[in-house]
C-alpha cells in the first residue's frame, strides 16, 4: 500500500549529533547554540538582527507589541491564511481588517489594501503564502504614504526571494519552524528586523523583561527557544537552500505532468523565488468531479493531500462570532472551494512524483 504524506521533515544523523552534543553539555536551554542559530540566520535573511522564540505565533505577536499595536488600532491583513496570522492581532486587543487577495498568487492585493486603510490603521501583516512572496514594492509604498508599519508572515517563506532579497528583511519579518515548515526546530520561531530598537525589545519581552540577572525593566514573558532546538535549526537552515532546491524541481516536474482540464497549476510571478511550502492546484469547474470527491480519491490512493485553507478567516466560527460577514473578500472566498495542495516537500522520491501523476492522470 502506497502512502505519501502532504509533508514530512527531513531529519538526519546531523541533527541527531548536534541534539545529542547539547544533550551532553548540560546547557539545554536558551543559551550560547540559541546564539549561533540566531547568528546565522540573520546572516542568511540578510536582516541586522533576529531574535528567536518558542513558536511562529509569539514571533507575530511579539512584533505588534513592540511596534506599539494595541487596543483600538487596525491591523490590514489577508483573509486566507492559516489562523495565527489574524488571531496575533486580536491578542494585541486590535482588529484585523481584512483585505482580499490576488487570484493568481493567493496573496493580499494592494489594491484592496488601499480601500481598507483608515484612520486607525497602524500596520500591514501580509503573508508569504505556500512559499510564494507578496507583492513587497506595492505594500511597501503603502506602509511609507500613509505612515503603516510593515510586518512579514514568513512562516511559509524561509528562503523565498522577492527582486533578488530575501524575505523578512523589509519589514518586521516572522517565521516559524514547525515540523511541516520548510525548515524546522520542531516547535520554534523567529524575528528578523533591522531595528536594534525593536530586536531588544523583543529580547526583553521573551526573558520577563530581564535587562540584567534579575533585574526586570519591563513586563515579559517566558517566550525563549532552547539550544536543543537552536541545535536542530542550526543543521537544518544549513540544508535550507538544498531542501528548497527540491521544492522547486518538485514542482515543476508536477507543473510540467499535471495538465487536466479543470486543473490551473501554481502561479509564479517574475520577480519572485517561489519556495513552494505547499503546491496548490486550483481545481476548477470543468474538472471532472469536485474538488472535495476528487480529494477523497486521492487519499484512498494513498497520495496525501489537503485544504489550505477551508475557509477564509472571517468564516471562521470565532470570527463570526466577532461580529465579521462574509462580504468584501469575495476572491478568497472563492479560492477557499477551488484549492487542493499536494505533496511538494523535499522528502520526495521520484517514483512518488510519477505516482501522483499516473493517479491523477487516472482521475482527469
Ligand atoms: C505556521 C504558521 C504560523 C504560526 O507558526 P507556529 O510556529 O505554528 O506558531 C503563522 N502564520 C502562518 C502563515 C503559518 O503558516
Amino acid at each position: 500500500m502506497i502512502s505519501i504524506p502532504i509533508a514530512r521533515p527531513i531529519i538526519t544523523e546531523d541533527e541527531i549529533r548536534a541534539v545529542e552534543e547539547v544533550l551532553k553539555s548540560g546547557m539545554l536551554a536558551q543559551g550560547r547554540v540559541v546564539e549561533q542559530f540566531e547568528e546565522a540566520f540573520a546572516e542568511y535573511i540578510g536582516a541586522k538582527n533576529a531574535v528567536s522564540v518558542c513558536n511562529g505565533t509569539i514571533a507575530l505577536c511579539a512584533a505588534l507589541k513592540n511596534l506599539g499595536v494595541k487596543q483600538g488600532d487596525e491591523v490590514i491583513t489577508t483573509p486566507f491564511t492559516f489562523i495565527a496570522t489574524a488571531n496575533s492581532i486580536l491578542h494585541q486587543g486590535a482588529r484585523p481588517l481584512f483585505a482580499d487577495v490576488d487570484e493568481r498568487t493567493f496573496n493580499i492585493n494592494p489594491d484592496d489594501v488601499l480601500e481598507k486603510v483608515t484612520s486607525k490603521t497602524k500596520a500591514i501583516l501580509g503573508v508569504h503564502l505556500f512559499g510564494h512572496p507578496f507583492d513587497l514594492q506595492s505594500i511597501r509604498e503603502i506602509c511609507e504614504d500613509h505612515n503603516l508599519h510593515l510586518i512579514e508572515d514568513c512562516a511559509q517563506a524561509h528562503g523565498a526571494k522577492y527582486s533578488g532579497k530575501r524575505v523578512g528583511c523589509s519589514g518586521v519579518g516572522c517565521f516559524s519552524f514547525y515540523p511541516t515548515k520548510n525548515m524546522t526546530t520542531g516547535e520554534g520561531g523567529m524575528i528578523t528586523t533591522s531595528s536594534d530598537e525593536i530586536a531588544e525589545a523583543c529580547r526583553l519581552l521573551r526573558n520577563h523583561g530581564d535587562s540584567g540577572k534579575y533585574f526586570h525593566t519591563s513586563l515579559g514573558f517566558n517566550y525563549r527557544m532552547t539550544n536543543i532546538q537552536a541545535a536542530i535549526g542550526v543543521e537544518q537552515l544549513r540544508k535550507l537552500d538544498e531542501f528548497n532546491e527540491k521544492r522547486i524541481k518538485n514542482a515543476e516536474y508536477l507543473n510540467k505532468h499535471l495538465k487536466a482540464e479543470g486543473l490551473i497549476t501554481p502561479y509564479k510571478d517574475e520577480k519572485v523565488e517561489h519556495v513552494y511550502h505547499q503546491y496548490v492546484l486550483k481545481v476548477e469547474d470543468d474538472f471532472p468531479m469536485s474538488r472535495d470527491i476528487f480529494m477523497n480519491r486521492l487519499q484512498e490512493k494513498g497520495v496525501g493531500c489537503a485544504i489550505h485553507y477551508p475557509l477564509p478567516i472571517f468564516k471562521q466560527p470565532l470570527y463570526q462570532q466577532l461580529g465579521y460577514d462574509d462580504a468584501g473578500c469575495p476572491v478568497a472566498s472563492e479560492l477557499a472551494n477551488k484549492v487542493l495542495s499536494l505533496p511538494v516537500h523535499p522528502a520526495l522520491t521520484d517514483d512518488d512524483l510519477r505516482y501522483i501523476v499516473e493517479v491523477i492522470g487516472d482521475m482527469a
